[in-house]
């Protein structure tokens, strides 16, 4: 075991419980900060989900997946629908990738469920120290380690010390924000309305997880194991409609209804309206101020690489920073992580993201024409289908970063 301070990573998403937990096998100590309480930690909206083969991978690596799987739905398929025809575009199955990974499918496993597995794990690890109803206040760092500024369970101010200090606060981190880092990049005028409904769509054609283009109204309709048995559709909506109009349940229910009609009315079971940012901070490191996960870049969830390449954050730094405290490699390794995990930012999250919505909002009815027959073809060639799936499941901007030294 590493005799240094411990590294402070602040916030227990998921990001940070990964980071958590790859560090304390490696036998990094850890002091984990979370604002939420006990009480309240699984008390939050409905957010990312959808697990990539190359997450569960990671997943895998510090015992997490079987914990998951038996919450989630295995989900080996995905689909591409035109709204406006009512058609199938195209059916992309991950079991191409048999060859490629022991998991060739995504697992539909919701964030909360994610961390409150975590959670208990990182509890139960000697080498952690969880400090629950936790909030950063700021930090200051000098050669020799980092402190953290908090506001303690008891609300009174306390100091802790660490070895190097991890963001992943969300994107509202307060680490880059100290650190003076610019988080480059813009918001949609557009918000998201996610509604959960009890409804099996899977009756009209449609898979556990389905992206439907429409130039008047795109969409994206998820599946998630219950109870309740529910599945999460995703409409954009008018900049300048109040939440509370566009939340009414007459106004919910016409959006499903102009989605699929149906007799009487749908089960609600949830909502929530987000702002969409696609932004990536200058820097992920900083001295010994580190930013990983939302705290360092933000995107909008059409393809589900939010989550998914935060994840991929975390394993990186934390077999750097195990090896940094382990006496094995130097700083220097913290600027590698910067430069692969922000190439794939940039060049992969990023620019997939925007590309995905394009795709689904399309106006124009050649290109639309164009981009669907070449779904279409992708999906019908296998290797042309493998080399999509390589790119969507997140291997291949694993692959590039490792070949940045
Ligand atoms: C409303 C919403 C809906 C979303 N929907 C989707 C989706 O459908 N698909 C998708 O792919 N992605 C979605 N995302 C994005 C996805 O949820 C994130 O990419 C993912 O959760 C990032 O994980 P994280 O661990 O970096 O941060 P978070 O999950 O945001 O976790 C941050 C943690 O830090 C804690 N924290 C914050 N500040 C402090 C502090 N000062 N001190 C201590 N603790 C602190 C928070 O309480 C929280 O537990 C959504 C995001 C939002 C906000």
């Amino acid at each position: 075991m590493t005799k240094s301070k411990p590294v402070i990573v602040v916030g227990a998403g998921p990001v940070g419980l990964c980071l958590t937990l790859a560090l304390a096998q490696a036998e990094v100590s850890v002091t984990l900060i979370e604002t939420r309480s006990d009480e309240n930690f699984l008390d939050q909206v409905p957010r990312a989900g959808s697990n990539h083969p190359a997450t569960l991978e990671l997943f895998d690596r510090i015992g997490l997946y079987d914990k998951l799987e038996p919450r989630g739905i295995i989900a080996p398929k995905f689909h591409y629908w035109d709204r406006q025809e009512g058609t199938l575009i195209a059916e992309f199955d991950h079991g191409l990738l048999k060859n490629d990974t022991k998991f060739p499918f995504v697992l539909q496993c919701e964030r909360i469920k994610i961390i409150e597995e975590a959670l208990k794990m990182a509890k139960a690890h000697p080498l952690v120290d969880v400090r629950m109803s936790t909030a950063l206040t700021g930090f200051e760092q000098n050669a020799d380690g980092v402190v953290a500024h908090v506001t303690n369970a008891a609300d009174e101010l306390e100091s802790i010390d660490g070895s190097y200090i991890v963001s992943c606060e969300g994107a509202r981190s307060i680490v880059r924000k100290d650190l003076g880092i610019e988080f480059e990049g813009f918001t949609y005028p557009e918000r998201t309305l996610n509604i959960e409904v009890a409804y099996d769509f899977a009756k009209h054609g449609y898979t556990d997880r389905n992206y439907i283009s429409d130039p008047l109204e795109y969409s994206n309709l998820f599946h998630w194991k219950g109870p309740p048995e529910r599945w999460r559709i995703h409409f954009p909506t008018d900049p300048n409609e109040d939440e509370a109009v566009l939340t009414r349940p007459e106004a919910m229910q016409a959006r499903l209804k102009g989605f699929l009609p149906k007799d009487g009315d749908y089960e609600i079971c949830g909502c929530n309206l987000y702002a969409v940012h696609q932004r990536v901070a200058k820097t992920f490191r900083l001295g010994r101020g580190i930013l990983a996960g939302d705290s360092a870049h933000v995107n909008s969830p059409i393809g589900g690489m939010g989550l998914n390449s935060g994840v991929h954050d975390a394993f990186n730094l934390a077999d750097k920073l195990a090896c940094i405290l382990h006496g094995e490699s130097d700083e220097s390794e913290l600027d590698r992580y910067d430069r692969q995990r922000r190439h794939v930012a940039v060049k992969h999250t990023q620019a997939q993201t925007m590309r995905n919505k394009r795709l689904l909002e399309e106006r124009d009815p050649a290109v639309r024409k164009r981009n669907h027959d070449e779904l279409r073809r992708s999906a019908e060639d296998p290797v042309l289908a493998r080399k999509f799936l390589l790119r969507t499941s997140l291997f291949e901007s694993l692959r590039e970063a490792e070949q940045i030294s």
